[in-house]
């Protein structure tokens, strides 16, 4: 399984709708300072269910709509889909490409989707268990990360390896039985 597209609209820097293709490889994404690089691991971040407005830089969830630059207003509406190539089924889902979206509007509302069906953060949080993939997840390793993994307690430290090991799922299924 690999990211193959991000699609960015107005979200932070992004105003009008970007898509940004990725390769199974390595894709390194350059640009003068204040460009809009982080902006772009914001918005995977995003997607992924963040909910703190600080670790995306930000004050408030609103933040991350376009707030307005120069000549064009702000937008009310951000919206991020990430494109995922499903083949060898890594996502337990079946379908061989999936898609991922997030939408917010400056009145608050929010919605999730899988393969453009509204569905809950939970549901996403679930696709990606045990993938590696997640907001805190060793996929996103954001500048000062490694030196946190180091300096981590044990049991912090831990639940990075039970993620990549892949029982991270079973341990939060376990969690939700005991609480029913
Ligand atoms: P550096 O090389 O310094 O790390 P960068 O390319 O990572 O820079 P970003 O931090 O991604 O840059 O982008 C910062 C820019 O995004 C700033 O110019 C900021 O004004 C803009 N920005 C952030 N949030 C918004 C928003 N909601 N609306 C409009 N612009 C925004
Ligand atoms: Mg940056």
């Amino acid at each position: 399984m690999f990211l193959k597209s991000i699609t960015i609209k107005g979200f932070k820097s992004f105003a009008d709708r970007v898509k940004v293709d990725f390769e199974p490889a390595i894709t390194g994404i350059i640009g003068p300072n204040g460009s809009g690089k982080s902006n772009i691991s914001d918005a995977i971040r995003w997607v992924l269910g963040e909910q703190s407005a600080k670790t995306l830089r930000g004050g408030k969830m609103e933040d991350v709509i376009f707030a307005g630059s120069g000549k064009r207003r702000a937008l009310g509406l951000a919206e991020v889909t990430l494109t995922l190539d499903n083949r060898d089924g890594a996502l337990p889902i079946d379908y061989k490409e999936v898609t991922v979206g997030r939408r917010v509007t400056r009145s608050g509302e929010s919605d999730y989707l899988i393969n453009n069906n509204s569905c809950r953060l939970k549901e996403i949080k679930e696709l990606f268990m045990d993938t590696g993939i997640g907001k805190d997840a060793y996929s996103i390793i954001g500048q000062g990360k490694v030196e946190a993994i180091l300096s981590e307690n044990s049991v912090d430290r831990r639940e990075l390896f039970e993620e990549a090991a892949g029982i991270s799922k079973h341990k939060s299924r376990k969690e939700e039985a005991k609480k029913k």
